[in-house]
C-alpha cells in the first residue's frame, strides 16, 4: 500500500571479480584462509526498498516486521534463504528500537547467480546500507561491514564498494577509506584493506552451470597447487598501474579445482584467451565465471557477442574506479 508514511531508496548491488585468489591455510574449524585482491565491476542488481511504518501501513501488530521480497528469477528464495531477507534480519537486531511496519525489498537481477560474483552478496550489503538510512540509524561503513560479516564473507567488501559507487550514498560516506572499488581479503575474507584498483574493460562469461564453494575450496586441500600469486607484487602493479605486472599476477588457485571438475569451464577460459589474445584472462571467485581484459568497449562487445554463442549469460562491463 502506498502511503505519505513510506519512504523508499534504490540502490545498485555491483558484482565483483577476484583480480587474485590464493588459499594460505585451514583453521581448525575448517574455515580456509586467504588472500585475494577483489574488484567492483559495474555489472549490477537494482535494489528498490520501500519501508512503510506500522501505523501508516495500518499493521495490527506494531511489533511486527513485515518482509515482502520479490525478485526477477523464479527461481531464487524470497524467505530467510535470500540474503536481502537476512540482512534486514540482521539490521532489525542491530536498531535499538525494533521497527514495525512492512518493508518491501525488490531486487533485478542482472549478475548471474551463483557464479563467483558474489551477487547474492551484493544484494545483502545493499538491504545493510539501504536500511542505515530509511531507518536513519547512523551506523559507520566499519560498523556495516561488521554487520555484513554475519551474513558472508564477500558481504562487507560489497559494503564498502556499494558505498564508493552509488550515488546515494557518496555524500554520507566521503573522505571513508573504506568506500573503495577494490580491497585486498585476508583471514577468512573479512579483513579489508582498500587498494587502489584496476581500471579496465572485461568481458564476463558464465557457462550455465553451477559450482558450489564450499567443494571448490574442499576440493583443493588434496590437490598439489604449483602456481599461486605473488599479492605483493600484484597490489605493487596496481599502485604504479604497471599492467603487465597486474596481468603476470592474476591467479586463482580455485581453477584448480574447477576447471579439472568442469569441462565447459576450461572450454570457455580458452575461448576467451583466444578472442583476448595477450591479455589476462581468469576465473572470478570458485567460478564458473570466467572474465577477460580487454583495452575497448569496442573489443569487449566484439568478443561478448562471440561468447554469447558459447554462453547466454555474457557481458561486457567494465571495472568501477
Ligand atoms: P559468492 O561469490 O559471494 O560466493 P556467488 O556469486 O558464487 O557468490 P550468489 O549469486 O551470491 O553466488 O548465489 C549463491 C547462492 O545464494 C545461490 O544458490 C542462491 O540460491 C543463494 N541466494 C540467496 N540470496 C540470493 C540473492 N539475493 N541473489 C542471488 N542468490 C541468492
Amino acid at each position: 500500500m502506498m502511503n505519505d508514511n513510506s519512504v523508499s531508496i534504490g540502490l545498485k548491488s555491483y558484482a565483483k571479480i577476484n583480480l587474485s585468489l590464493d588459499v594460505k591455510g585451514v583453521t581448525d574449524d575448517g574455515m580456509h584462509l586467504v588472500e585475494m585482491v577483489m574488484q567492483q565491476i559495474l555489472l549490477c542488481d537494482e535494489v528498490a526498498m520501500r519501508w512503510t511504518p506500522a501505523e501508516a501501513a495500518g499493521t495490527a501488530d506494531h511489533d511486527a516486521l513485515q518482509i515482502n521480497l520479490k525478485t526477477n528469477r523464479s527461481y531464487l528464495p524470497t524467505d530467510e534463504r535470500n540474503l536481502a531477507y537476512q540482512a534486514a534480519l540482521v539490521m532489525r537486531d542491530i536498531a535499538e528500537n525494533a521497527p514495525a511496519g512492512t518493508l518491501d525489498i525488490n531486487i533485478k537481477k542482472r549478475i548471474p547467480v551463483a557464479a563467483g560474483l558474489a551477487g547474492g552478496s551484493g544484494n545483502g550489503a545493499a538491504v545493510l546500507h539501504g536500511l542505515n538510512v530509511l531507518w536513519d540509524l547512523g551506523l559507520s561503513l566499519q560498523q556495516l561491514c561488521d554487520a555484513g560479516a554475519k551474513l558472508g564473507s564477500d558481504v562487507p567488501f560489497c559494503v564498502m564498494g556499494q558505498a564508493a559507487e552509488n550515488e546515494a550514498l557518496k555524500d554520507r560516506f566521503a573522505g571513508d577509506p573504506l568506500a573503495c572499488h577494490c580491497a585486498l581479503a585476508t583471514g577468512t575474507g573479512t579483513d579489508l584493506v582498500p587498494l587502489k584498483g584496476l581500471k579496465s574493460h572485461i568481458v564476463l562469461s558464465k557457462p550455465p552451470i553451477s559450482v558450489s564453494t564450499a567443494k571448490a575450496y574442499q576440493g583443493i586441500d588434496n590437490i598439489e597447487i604449483k602456481t599461486r600469486p605473488n599479492t605483493a607484487e600484484l597490489i605493487e602493479g596496481l599502485k604504479t598501474r604497471d599492467l603487465s605486472r597486474i596481468e603476470k599476477n592474476m591467479v586463482n588457485v580455485l581453477e584448480n579445482y574447477t576447471l579439472m571438475e568442469y569441462p565447459t569451464v576450461v572450454y570457455t577460459k580458452n575461448k576467451m584467451q583466444e578472442l583476448c589474445g595477450e591479455r589476462a584472462v581468469l576465473m572470478s571467485g570458485s567460478g564458473p565465471s570466467v572474465y577477460g581484459l580487454t583495452d575497448s568497449i569496442r573489443q569487449s562487445r566484439s568478443i561478448c557477442d562471440e561468447m554469447l554463442k558459447l554462453n547466454r549469460e555474457s557481458f561486457w562491463t567494465r571495472t568501477t574506479y
